[in-house]
């Protein structure tokens, strides 16, 4: 029997290769969009609808979270800490991934942020192993081998693709050039 991983997702790109990389590997992938940290919920939504076309080419379904869109939580979770708000922001939803997998009898739990180049994978592997128990498990995967084929595949599939990685500070980090400076 395959075994069941519950696999957190930031966005559609991110998704694409991370998932038939599990699917071939021989999972069952469920994915779990929850991430309050996207900000505005215009975006939020738009990051949703893109796993939501993935998940119907590839053939998973998804739990999403529209409920747990609660940003003011999200900021109160990195305030005063914004040098070290990656750490918060992955511990925040990679609680929520693993308390679901638990509660669901999920075999493991990962996330789509192993894709990117951009974040931390020593800190999420970290966290991820802090939150194994019972028999579920973390799964720690370098899915940033399918980057290239991710993005080719996203821009194929007419996939959304972002600009920044998902906060207000990050879209302010991507942005600033748009200030004047005099
Ligand atoms: S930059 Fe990305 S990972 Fe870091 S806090 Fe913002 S949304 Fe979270």
């Amino acid at each position: 029997m395959n075994e069941k991983i519950l696999l957190h997702m930031c966005c559609g790109p991110c998704s694409i290769t991370t998932v038939q990389t599990l699917q071939d590997q021989g999972y069952e992938v469920t994915g779990l969009y929850y991430n309050p940290n996207i900000h505005p919920l215009t975006e939020y939504a738009k990051r949703r609808d893109g796993c939501l076309e993935v998940a119907e080419k590839l053939g998973f379904k998804v739990l999403v979270k529209d409920g747990e869109y609660r940003p003011q939580d999200w900021f109160r979770a990195v305030a005063y800490r914004e040098n070290n708000r990656c750490f918060h922001c992955y511990a925040n939803r990679l609680e929520r991934t693993a308390s679901i997998a638990k509660r669901g009898g999920f075999d493991c739990f990962s996330t789509t942020l192993l894709y990117s180049k951009f974040q931390k994978h020593d800190d999420i592997a970290a966290l991820g192993r802090d939150l194994e128990g019972g028999k579920t498990r973390f799964l720690y995967h370098d899915f940033r081998e399918g980057w290239k084929e991710g993005i080719a595949l996203s821009k194929e599939w007419g996939i959304y693709r972002q600009q920044y990685c998902g906060c207000l500070y990050s879209e302010n980090e991507r942005y600033h050039k748009e200030l004047r400076t005099e």
